[in-house]
């Protein structure tokens, strides 16, 4: 069931069984104030009869004409006995027919009896003569005329007003559920139109500052982040072929032509030295690729303990420097606390010091000078690390890009390279629960800083 209809029926439902209860509350005290009133009418005139018989000594024939007077009032029909305490006829007014069963004389006494008797209302009750003091028993009976009508009047109004309430408040919850919803209606029919193919179309967010509105604009956050793992994923299959393929065929095509006659020892040596130089390449961006891949897929299973920064950073410049000799990497301590032990961050230092050597070995093979500035300053809570080289720079729209996988800068193709290294890194940073940021100037140099939380050492 949709949730207009579940909602028409659910909201107008509720309501009319409040209006109901609401409206049969209202009739039942009308007809109970009614009720009491035509008793106690009749208790009085009752009595007041009784009175004009024994305290006025008024004849029973002067009484009939004072009942006449009395039809004047909205009470029709009324009828009054008196009898004696053993319930013994004293006075009955013309047309009325005694009701005093022996059982009810005995009743009467304890309480006063009401009874209803298709339209008309009777009452028994007892009484005192003024000066004798004698008890009196009064049957009062009348028929309440106006007071029947009132009380119709007001059932056929409430059933009315029930009515035009009830189907006003269906077609105004109608209308205004169906104003609300009608934009998921349309939300969803654009949603079914996207797919991988246009994963570049957005759901319209304007007009709508409401829940469906903040629902439309997490939906096309999340298609943001769909088309860019989207195409970041086609892209990475294409790339990985191409950075595999190209020293491939080159490999190939070497040996190729090296076998098509007869060479010299050196020629052979120089073709193999060729050979292992592109072997080697393919081993690193294989084993980048691997990491990469390990570090997305079972990240929870890393190992972690408390290890020193700086003694990590010694150990990623000292691997980074056997591998490239000509590479120059200074690193320094500025703020730190007074115990160096307090420097401690719970990681993998394994992991760290790839991280390290990448953006060491990115400084220095990217500046001409080969030469990276490492600065360590620590705060009770977290350990930062500035690295900066006099290098080629990064351009300001490249800046944004090159943490994605196989990003790299026009400005440094022609030095060789994969563009692994740097969303290795940050993938390595963030599992740290760290954070890494680049500035960079053309020609000027670039400066990272990787920022990673302290252990608490108390
Ligand atoms: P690679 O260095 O193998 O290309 P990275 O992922 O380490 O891959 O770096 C991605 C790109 O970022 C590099 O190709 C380069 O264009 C740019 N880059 C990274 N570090 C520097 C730097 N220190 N100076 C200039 N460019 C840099």
């Amino acid at each position: 069931m949709k949730i207009i209809d579940k909602q028409t029926i659910r909201v107008p439902l509720f309501l009319s069984v409040a209006l109901i209860i609401f409206s049969i509350n209202i009739y039942g005290f009308f007809a109970y104030f009614r009720e009491n009133e035509l008793y106690s009418y009749l208790k009085t005139t009752g009595i007041y009869r009784s009175r004009m018989l024994f305290d006025s000594q008024v004849s029973p024939e002067q009484m009939e004409v004072t009942d006449v007077d009395l039809k004047e009032s909205q009470y029709l029909q009324k009828k009054y006995i008196i009898y004696d305490s053993i319930g013994t006829l004293i006075y009955k007014s013309k047309f009325a027919e005694p009701h005093l069963s022996p059982s009810l004389l005995k009743k009467v006494f304890r309480q006063q009896i009401e009874q209803k008797d298709d339209g008309f209302e009777r009452v028994f009750f007892i009484t005192k003569e003024n000066f004798s003091k004698k008890t009196l028993i009064i049957e009062a009976e009348g028929y309440d005329l106006a007071g029947f009508n009132k009380q119709r009047t007001l059932l056929f109004t409430l059933i009315l007003t029930n009515i035009c309430l009830i189907t006003l408040i269906a077609l105004t919850t109608r209308f205004y559920i169906g104003k609300d919803l009608r934009p998921i209606g349309s939300i969803a029919k654009r949603m079914k139109k996207i797919s991988t193919k246009n994963l570049q179309q957005r759901i319209p967010e304007s007009n709508l500052d409401n829940e469906i509105g903040d629902m439309a604009h997490t939906f096309n956050e999340l298609l943001d982040r769909l088309d860019s793992a989207y195409s970041q994923q086609r892209n990475f299959v294409s790339y990985v072929t191409h950075e595999l393929r190209t020293p491939l065929s080159i490999l190939l095509g070497n040996t190729q032509v090296s076998l098509m006659k007869e060479r010299t020892l050196a020629e052979y040596k120089e073709v193999l030295e060729g050979v292992q130089y592109d072997a080697n390449n393919m081993i690193n961006l294989v084993n980048s690729l691997l990491e990469l891949a390990r570090m997305n897929a079972d990240a929870q299973s890393v190992p972690f303990t408390p290890i020193r920064v700086d003694d990590t950073l010694w150990s990623a410049s000292e691997s980074l420097k056997q591998k490239q000799p000509t590479y120059k990497i200074n690193i320094e301590f500025e703020e730190i606390p007074e115990d160096i032990e307090e420097m401690m961050v719970k990681g993998n230092a394994e992991l760290l010091l790839i991280a390290f050597r990448n953006i060491m070995e990115n400084g220095c093979k990217y500046s001409s000078n080969n030469k990276m500035e490492v600065k360590i300053s620590a705060t009770k809570e977290a350990v930062s690390i500035i690295f900066s080289d006099e290098g080629v720079g990064i351009p300001t729209a490249d800046l944004a890009h090159i943490f994605e996988p196989f990003y790299r800068s026009d400005a440094t193709k022609t030095i060789a390279g994969h563009g692994v290294g740097l969303p290795l890194t940050k993938r390595i940073v963030e599992m740290h629960a760290g954070t890494i940021e680049a500035i960079s100037k053309i020609d000027v140099g670039t400066t990272f800083t990787i920022i990673l939380p302290l252990t608490e050492t108390n």
